[in-house]
C-alpha cells in the first residue's frame, strides 16, 4: 500500500465542489489500486483573506511544501476585486506559484470525440486534436520590473533570462519525447528583443534532442493556426502570457473550458489544478463540470507520485462517462442522454473509474 499526503486547495467560487468530486474519484481508484491518500486542506483566495487577512497565508506554504502533491480548485470573485492589489486572490496564487518554483505548467487540449460536436469550431476542424501547451509561468510580464502606473502611465516589462528559457525548453523537449516528437516554439521574434534571446535559447536546446522536430512560429500567426488547423500542432513552447491567451483559446476546441486540466511543476512539489477560475456566475448551483479537477487528479497521479495505472482509470472512467451520454450543464445540447449534476457526474465517474478494466 502506497500512502500519499495531498494538499488541497479549494478555493473561493465551485473551487470546493469540484475539488470534492476529485476527492471523491480519488478514493474510488484508491480502493482498488492498493493506494491510500492523506487529505490536508489549505486556504488561498478571497476565504483565506476573509478568514487571515492574506490570500496566501504562510501555513499554506508550509503544508503544501510538506507534501506530495497540491490539488487546487479555483480562486477570485467580484467580492474581492477592490481590494489593493496584493490582497487580491489572484496575488496570492501568483505567490503562491512563485513560493512553490512552479515554473512549468502543462495544458493538455485534448478533443474528445465524444464531444467532437462540442467545440464552436466544425467536427472535420477539431477531431483528433490532442496537443500539449507548455507553458513558463513565473517569469515574463508578469513578474518583470520595472512595472507601476501614475496618473497617465502604466508598465510592465516582459524579461526572459537564458536560465528561464532553457529549464522551461527541455519540458517542451522533454514531453515531446513522449509524444510525436515535435515542438512549435511560440514567440515574436520579430518585434521583441526578449524574444530574440528566447528563440536563439530554445535552438541551443533542440541541440540536445536530435529527435523533435522544432519550428518556431510567430504568437499572432499561432493564434489563427489553432483556428484554422489545430491538428498540426503537438507541443506548444510558449512564454507566460502567450501561453495565458493561447491555451485558453486551445481549450475552447475541446468544447467547454470544464473540461481541461493543468499541471503546473518545476522543483519538488507540483500544483495539479483546471485551466478555468471560480466561475462564480455558476457557484453553489451544483451546476459546474467537474471533469477539469478530475483530470487534474490524473495529471498528479501520473506527475507527480507515479500512479499510472491509478491515472488511466480515472482517464477511463470519464471516457467513459461521457460516451454513455452523461452531461453536466455547460454541455447539455451535445449528444447528451442524461444531464448531471456537479456531484452526479463525479458519482458516475468514480464508479467507472473503480470497475473499468484496463
Ligand atoms: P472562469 O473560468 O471562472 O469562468 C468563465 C466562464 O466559464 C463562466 O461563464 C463560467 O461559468 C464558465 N466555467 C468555468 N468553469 C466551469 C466549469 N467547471 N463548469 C462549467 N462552466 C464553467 O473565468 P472568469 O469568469 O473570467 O473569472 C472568475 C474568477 O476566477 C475571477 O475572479 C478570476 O480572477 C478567477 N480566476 C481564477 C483562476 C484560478 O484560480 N486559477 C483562473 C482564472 C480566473
Amino acid at each position: 500500500m502506497s500512502i500519499y499526503n495531498i494538499t488541497l486547495i479549494k478555493g473561493d467560487g465551485i473551487g470546493p465542489e469540484i475539488i470534492d468530486e476529485a476527492v471523491k474519484v480519488l478514493d474510488a481508484v484508491a480502493g482498488v489500486s492498493g493506494l491510500e491518500f492523506n487529505y490536508d486542506e489549505a486556504l488561498m483566495g478571497g476565504i483565506a483573506y476573509d478568514i487571515t487577512g492574506d490570500p496566501l497565508p504562510q501555513e499554506t506554504i508550509a503544508k503544501s511544501l510538506n507534501s506530495d502533491a497540491v490539488l487546487f480548485g479555483a480562486i477570485g470573485g467580484q467580492k474581492w476585486d477592490e481590494l489593493p492589489r496584493e490582497k487580491r486572490p489572484e496575488s496570492g496564487l501568483l505567490r503562491f506559484r512563485k513560493e512553490l518554483g512552479v515554473y512549468a505548467n502543462y495544458r493538455p487540449a485534448v478533443v474528445y470525440d465524444e464531444l467532437v460536436n462540442a467545440s464552436s469550431l466544425k467536427p472535420e476542424i477539431v477531431e483528433g486534436v490532442d496537443l500539449m501547451v507548455i507553458r513558463e509561468l513565473i517569469g515574463g510580464i508578469y513578474f518583470g520590473e520595472p512595472k507601476g502606473r501614475d496618473e497617465n502611465k502604466g508598465w510592465n516589462t516582459m524579461v526572459y533570462t537564458r536560465e528561464e528559457i532553457t529549464r522551461i525548453a527541455h519540458h517542451a523537449f522533454k514531453i515531446a519525447m513522449k509524444r510525436e516528437k515535435r515542438v512549435c516554439s511560440i514567440d515574436k521574434a520579430n518585434v521583441l528583443d526578449v524574444s530574440q534571446l528566447w528563440r536563439e535559447e530554445v535552438e541551443e536546446v533542440a541541440k540536445e534532442y536530435p529527435e523533435v522536430e522544432l519550428t518556431h512560429m510567430y504568437v499572432d500567426n499561432a493564434a489563427m493556426q489553432l483556428i484554422l488547423n489545430p491538428r498540426q500542432f503537438d507541443v506548444m513552447l510558449t512564454g507566460n502570457i502567450f501561453g495565458d491567451i493561447l491555451s485558453d483559446e486551445a481549450s475552447m476546441l475541446s468544447g467547454s473550458i470544464g473540461l481541461l486540466p493543468s499541471a503546473s511543476v518545476g522543483n519538488k512539489i507540483g500544483v495539479y489544478e483546471p485551466i478555468h477560475g471560480s466561475a462564480p456566475d455558476i457557484a453553489g448551483q451544483g451546476i459546474a463540470n467537474p471533469i477539469a479537477t478530475i483530470a487534474s487528479a490524473s495529471m498528479m497521479l501520473r506527475f507527480a507520485l507515479g500512479e499510472n495505472e491509478a491515472a488511466d482509470r480515472i482517464d477511463a472512467g470519464i471516457k467513459q462517462a461521457l460516451s454513455e451520454g452523461y452531461r453536466t450543464k455547460d454541455l447539455a445540447q451535445f449528444d447528451a442522454k442524461e444531464i448531471c449534476s456537479t456531484s452526479e457526474m463525479g458519482s458516475i465517474i468514480a464508479n467507472y473509474a473503480a470497475k473499468c478494466k484496463l
